[in-house]
């Protein structure tokens, strides 16, 4: 009987794996771009030959990977805008590893310091201007913690962006989707003074890349991560253990 079940786990498996090569296939003939609706369940489950509930299986795994969206009561779409990966399967790794904070700041500094650099030769007029909303966006928000943490993951994921690098612009939006998990936590801690500092050090990096300035943006980059770091690490030592379990077991690495 377990037998049974198993393999009959393993047809499923396998079927979901059909439906992920066929839409992948319709993505990459360009049969489907950013922003359009897959075909219905049913005429997916006719087109690959499973049943609609592996279809469905299909489809939740392509949603996990950040492939496809699902509208409520409209259908499944592929995501329209930048390029974004799903974040589960980082979260996840984050969860079964530990990762550590220093661990992030390192990756963050590896890629965000480059990130910058690029973003100083290549941004356009719209990138620059969807920065400063994002800098103007953080001095109005120093004295709300929370905000003021959606709007410093916002302004980076902005500098990845305006890298011009898409393969840059996905994997920040992951790391930094990170970030948030493991910050959220103490994002209260750090006084108004501190967050205008911060604000500051974003404005600094933004008014190098307005000034097409590559130099200047990753020296400021690389500046602000390492502070940005060494506050975080204030905050969790001041923040006892078991804030780290109240909320979500899988918050990686926020001791
Ligand atoms: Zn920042």
């Amino acid at each position: 009987m377990a037998r049974r079940v198993i393999a009959s786990e393993r047809v499923a498996e396998r079927g979901a794996g059909q439906v992920v090569s066929f839409v992948r296939g319709l993505i990459e003939d360009k049969a489907l771009r950013p922003g359009d609706r897959l075909p219905a369940e049913r005429v997916l489950a006719v087109r690959i030959g499973v049943s609609r509930p592996t279809v469905r299986m299909g489809l939740h795994a392509l949603a996990a990977m950040g492939c496809v969206q699902s509208r409520h009561g409209s259908g499944t779409y592929i995501p329209d805008g930048p390029p974004a990966l799903g974040t589960e399967s980082l979260s996840l790794l984050a969860a079964l590893h530990d990762f550590s904070r220093q661990q992030m700041y390192d990756a963050r500094r590896i890629l965000e310091v480059g990130a910058a650099g690029l973003a100083a030769e290549c941004a356009t007029s719209d990138h620059i201007a969807s920065l400063a909303e994002a800098v103007v966006s953080l001095f109005a928000s120093t004295d709300d913690p929370q905000r003021f943490l959606v709007h410093d993951i916002s302004f980076h994921r902005r500098v990845a962006a305006a890298s011009g690098n898409p393969i840059i612009a996905a994997v920040v939006e992951m790391v930094s989707a990170l970030y948030y998990e493991q910050r959220r936590e103490t994002a209260e801690q750090a006084s108004n003074r501190e967050r205008r500092e911060a604000a500051q050090s974003h404005r600094d990096i933004f008014q190098a890349i307005r000034a097409h300035d590559a130099e200047t943006a990753r020296r400021t980059m690389n500046e602000h991560l390492l502070s940005a770091s060494a506050y975080q690490a204030k905050e969790t030592t001041k923040s006892a253990a078991p804030r780290r379990v109240r909320r979500r077991r899988s918050t990686p690495g926020a001791v």
